[in-house]
This record gives C-alpha cells, structure tokens and sequence, in this order.
C-alpha cells in the first residue's frame, strides 16, 4: 500500500520529468510511516441540471508529516473541491483518500466526524468563528466537544492563545476583532486538539496584504512547533514564497509537485 501511495505522490512529478524511482529521499528514510494522507486516482463529478462537471480529474498526491504545502491554481481549477473531499466535508466521485491511515471513503458519516475532530483542523477564508463566543470560547469548543478534561482544556486554550498573540483579547466577542485577528483565533481552534492535517483554504483572501503576511508567519512557525502537516489553497502567487511545497492544480488535474524531496524531517 504505501508503495502504491508514494508511486501516485510522484505522478506529478512526473510531469517536470523527475523519474519515477527517485521518488524522494525521504523514501530511503522510510517514509512510507511519515504519510499523513494521500490521494490515489481521485477524481470529483459535480452534477447540477442534468450537466457534469469534473471538478478533480484522477488526482494522485501524497502528504508527509510536517509538509508545508501551497495548493495553488486559478479560481476554479479545483482547490477547495479537492480540499473538501480531503477532508472528508464531500466524497469523492472515484478515488482512494486515507487520511491519518483510514481509508475515508469507506467511513460511516459518524466515524468521518470523530476523525474530522480527532486529526483535521480547518481553516476558511471567511474565519467561520462562532460570534456570540470570546476569543478563549471560540478556542475551546473543539476540545470541549473531544472531552478533554477541564484543566487539559484551559493549559491548551491558553498555550494557543499565547501562540496567535491573542491572550490579552480572551474575553473579547470575536465580532469585536479585526480580520487579521479573527484569522487567528481560527487558526488556533483549528489546532487544538492537535490535528495531525491542517487545510486551509485561502486564509488570507479577505485579509491586506501585510495581514496575510503575518498570518502565513504564524502558520509557517506552527507548522515547527506542533509538527503538523498544512495544505494551504490560494489563487495568490505570493503564498507560494512560505511553502516547502508546491502543488499546482489547473482544471482539476494536479499539473506539477515540487519540493518533496527536498524534505527529509527529522
Ligand atoms: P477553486 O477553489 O480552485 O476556485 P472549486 O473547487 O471551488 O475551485 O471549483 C472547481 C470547479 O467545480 C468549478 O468549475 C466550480 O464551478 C465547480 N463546482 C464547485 N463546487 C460545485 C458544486 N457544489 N456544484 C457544482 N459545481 C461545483
Ligand atoms: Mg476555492
């Protein structure tokens, strides 16, 4: 099996020549343990009025623990469709999806949401905060709803809060903040119950420039400090500067991926 995943995570590769056999340096490591989730063959057929559309087209991509990497292609080309069914918010047409070693396209609805809570963090453009919450609430719902004890939950609310700059705004409603600040506080609840995938897409589309700046800072340095892995979809080039990877979709094909090799975790 993880022959199999690693051979798809070098299909793109294919695509600027790199051969087949130098797969990564990280597979002479044993890296087949370090696979966070995978993609073999996926594709995505929306249909709506009687017309299909194939949003993700035999998509094959393989994440590692503690990648950093920027999905990125035009509106359109199949970024958060692919993000989607990654996460398990959709399913996919046709494919194989693993994801902290399940295979998600045989899951029930109830054990895609114990994992969704247990291993995934999300992170939207537009925050998707609660807002009749405060800043600490927001941070602490996820981890309420896994049953973490009361003093685990408040050590990790608040080692988080400490993480985003946010401890002096716990008590603030998140209505009360600016943007830049409400990206915070998602990102702090989409780690806390230390998710071992992060998908973000486009975190910093409804942010100024400098705001998406110090946000993608901040993911970059908890992608260190939690070893987590991220994927980030954006239309935005300058995203692509904070990545370790790159991965570049056009028409819902996975047209290049580039830097897996140069990553060998220790
Ligand atoms: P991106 O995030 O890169 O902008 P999307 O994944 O949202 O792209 O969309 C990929 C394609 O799938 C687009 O042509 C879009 O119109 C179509 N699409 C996305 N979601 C749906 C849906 N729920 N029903 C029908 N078509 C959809
Ligand atoms: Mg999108």
């Amino acid at each position: 099996m993880a022959r199999s995943l690693i051979a798809g995570s070098s299909q793109a590769g294919l695509s600027r020549g790199r051969p087949l056999a130098a797969t990564s340096s990280r597979e002479s490591v044993g890296m087949e343990s370090q696979i966070i989730a995978s993609l073999v063959g996926v594709d995505k057929v929306y249909e709506s009025d009687g017309v299909k559309l194939k949003a993700l087209d035999d998509v094959s991509l393989t994440l590692y623990r503690r990648d950093f990497a920027v999905l990125v292609g035009a509106s359109g080309s199949g970024k958060s469709t692919l993000l989607n069914v990654l996460g398990t918010l959709d399913r996919p047409t046709r494919g194989e999806i693993r994801v902290a070693g399940v295979d998600v396209t045989t899951q029930s609805d109830n054990a895609l949401s114990r994992l969704r809570l247990a291993s995934l963090g999300f992170i939207f453009q537009s925050f998707n905060l609660v807002d009749v919450l405060t800043v600490y609430e927001n941070i602490e719902y996820p981890l309420i709803i896994a049953g973490a004890g009361p003093a685990a939950a408040r050590e990790r609310v608040q080692w988080l809060m400490e993480q985003v700059g946010l401890t002096a705004h716990r008590s603030h409603r998140v209505t009360h903040l600016s943007g830049g600040q409400r990206q915070r506080v998602a990102i702090a609840r989409a780690l806390a119950n230390s998710p071992a995938l992060v998908l973000a897409d486009e975190p910093t589309a409804a942010l100024d420039s400098k705001t998406g700046e110090t946000i993608l800072e901040l993911l970059n340095r908890l992608n260190e400090s939690e070893q987590a892995t991220f994927l980030i979809a954006s239309h935005d080039q300058k995203v692509m500067s904070h990545a370790k990877r790159t991965i570049k979709i056009a028409d819902g094909t996975v047209t290049e991926s580039c830097g897996e090799e140069a990553y060998v975790y220790p």
